[in-house]
């Protein structure tokens, strides 16, 4: 049987870095459910439609494919045949991913597409509602967090990085917007499983924090 670990937790917790960084070293596939919904959010945007409108979001979904392929362990992500793994990491696609996932048909959209993953492989998956909703009976649940000024500060020095320009506020602003949107959609809304561990790696970096999920996964191993 695969050994499931389910990641939850607000955006910017960098659950992606560390869940990644915890899958590589122990051997298991890394999922990343975001870059589904952010691939739905995508098709509604190129085809010029308000992710917000639900009826239009949702007549679009008979006319759109998600494949996850793992690439050197790396996942891309296809959206009808098309690599759209670098096209999905936009502020736009962020904000469309975050409209689109609180429309309970593309929430089950998606939702075989990352059972069937987990049924068939050691992972780690990461996500808002993996704990909760898309594998209850994981092996290990771990809610990562850490404030949002925290989490901001990350962003932006990801982004400056990136060669971007951005300002702190905006990035502090759009992680709040998010945080409440995620936060109190009525579908699988973003909450910490009873029987998660919660984890504030405010003080971690992300070697520690990954250190840390290792360690999580090691006792229930
Ligand atoms: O994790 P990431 O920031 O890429 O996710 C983009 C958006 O997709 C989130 O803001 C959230 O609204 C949504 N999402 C979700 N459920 C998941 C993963 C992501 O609702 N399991």
């Amino acid at each position: 049987m695969a050994f499931n670990v389910a990641i939850d937790g607000p955006a910017g917790a960098g659950k992606s870095s560390a869940a990644k960084l915890a899958a590589g070293k122990l051997g298991f596939i890394y999922v990343d459910t975001g870059a589904l919904y952010r691939a739905v959010g995508l098709y509604s945007i190129r085809r010029g439609l308000d992710t917000r409108d639900e009826e239009s979001v949702v007549n679009t979904l008979g006319s759109i494919s998600i494949e996850l392929k793992f690439i050197d362990g790396a996942q891309r992500v296809f959206l009808n045949g098309e690599d759209v793994s670098d096209a999905i990491r936009t502020p736009e696609a962020s904000m469309g991913a975050s409209n689109v996932s609180a429309i309970p048909e593309v929430r089950d959209f998606l939702f075989e597409l990352q059972r069937g993953i987990a049924a068939h492989n050691d992972c780690i998956m990461d996500g808002r509602d993996i704990g909760t909703v898309v594998l209850p009976d994981a092996e290990v649940k771990i809610f990562l967090t850490a404030s949002p000024e925290a989490r901001a500060d990350r962003r932006l020095k990801e982004l400056i990085k990136k060669g971007e320009t951005a300002d702190r506020q905006t990035v502090l602003d759009d992680i709040n917007k998010r945080d409440y949107q995620d936060t109190h959609r009525k579908t699988a809304p973003l909450t910490c499983a009873g029987d998660a561990v919660y984890l504030d790696n405010g003080e971690l970096d992300l070697e520690q924090t990954a250190d840390r999920i290792i360690e999580i996964v090691k006792e229930k191993m």
